[in-house]
């Protein structure tokens, strides 16, 4: 039986460490000793799939286009990230970030930002849908590295899930990432309780066979309202006792720094390559302590916390005139409140009023 009961993971800075002012001024940090340097950027909240854990089946409401940031809006706030806190991975997601039209634009623009640890570092996540006709440009435009979901191989499974029945095109646009040469190719798969458990050994084999790294979620309340259950939540344990089962794992024993995710190496077997399998965790062995996000959604709103039920506004101060100091002072100040801990086991757990498709996942 694997367990992910493992020492945390140390805070990026010790907490009780003291800082300077100028270290608080270029960096994003909070009152818990952690920096983020890692921004996940929703580009729309849009999205052509109706994935159960993530959206209602009637879609939601659409943010008007007016009150979504223009491409130049978004690239000045990533210029902001960069250059005055340091930011190092820019991560764009949605809704389904390639349902916006500017996308190829603003990884072009990302791609020529320079901050004070360099270039960042630039990945997409995505549902794949279109992804084929898309990769090209994307890495042209320096996209470095791409997470597509898929929860299912089977396609009656993944068209229930997804409410759509597009399994085909998601492979395509995985076969064609994989020709473009991106790398690490990871797949994200939400596994849940009488859905798609069967599919936690065929999506291993599957990306084990074609060297991608994929990473089991744990279903978090971030769905459509009242619909989560904790006692129906398929906890990592089970999803690595069911992948012990046939495959011989051992814990990586590689330094797991801020990464969302527990990484397992798979022993190749006859007839089976080996490779690794990542868990992430977030309900049953959260990971806050080392957490290194901030979030910005497509109306412009920081989230210093995926699970906040506050959320400060930058497109205000972008339309009415605020300058880059303005912005980061502000920005700043709502990453310094950032909460210790998302709290989802705590008993007044409220989920956010957003669900994971207008946050940005
Ligand atoms: N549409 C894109 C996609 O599906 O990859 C990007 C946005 S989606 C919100 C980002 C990630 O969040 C996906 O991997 C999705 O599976 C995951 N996700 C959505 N809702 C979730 C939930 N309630 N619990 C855990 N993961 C969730
Ligand atoms: Fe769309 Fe991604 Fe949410 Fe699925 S998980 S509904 S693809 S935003």
């Amino acid at each position: 039986m694997h367990s992910l009961t493992r020492p945390p993971p140390a805070p990026l800075v010790p907490i009780g460490h003291r800082y300077s002012s100028s270290m608080l001024l270029g960096q994003l940090a909070d009152r818990h000793g952690r920096v983020a340097r890692d921004l996940r950027v929703s580009l729309t909240d849009r999205c052509n799939l109706r994935c159960s854990y993530c959206m209602p089946a009637d879609g939601l409401a659409w943010l008007p286009v007016e009150g979504t940031l223009t491409d130049d809006e978004v690239l000045r706030l990533l210029r902001v990230a960069v250059e005055r806190f340091g930011v190092t991975c820019i991560r764009f997601t949605g809704g389904e970030p390639l349902l916006r039209r500017g996308l190829e634009r603003i990884v072009a623009g990302a791609a020529g930002l320079r901050g004070a640890h360099g270039r960042p570092e630039l990945a997409l996540t995505t549902n794949g849908l279109g992804l084929d006709r898309r990769i090209d440009g994307l890495r042209a435009a320096g996209l470095d590295r791409v997470n597509i979901s898929l929860d299912s191989l089977d396609r009656a499974r993944y068209a229930r899930l997804s409410r759509r029945d597009r399994l085909d095109d998601v492979l395509a646009g995985i076969a064609a990432t994989d020709r473009a040469g991106l790398r690490p190719l990871k797949i994200n798969a939400v596994v849940m309780r009488d859905i798609n458990e069967a599919d936690i050994v065929p999506l291993a084999r599957f990306s084990l066979e074609r060297g991608y790294e994929l990473r089991f979620i744990e279903q978090m309340p971030l769905g459509p309202a009242g619909e989560w259950r904790r006692d129906a939540l398929v906890s990592a344990d089970e999803i690595l006792a069911e992948l012990g089962a046939t495959f011989a794992l051992t814990p990586a024993v590689e330094p797991r720094g801020a990464a969302p995710a527990a990484l397992w190496h798979v022993a190749a077997d006859a007839g089976q390559p080996g490779g690794r399998v990542g868990v992430i965790a977030s309900v049953t062995h959260p990971f806050c302590g080392a957490c290194d996000r901030t979030r910005l959604t497509s109306d412009g709103q920081v989230r210093s916390c995926l699970f906040s039920r506050d959320e400060t506004d930058l497109r205000g101060l972008l339309r009415s005139g605020g300058s880059d100091d303005d912005l980061a002072r502000v920005w700043r100040g709502a990453q310094w409140g950032k909460p210790r801990a998302h709290g989802i086991d705590a008993p007044g757990f409220q989920q956010p009023e957003r669900t994971m498709s207008a946050i940005g996942g």
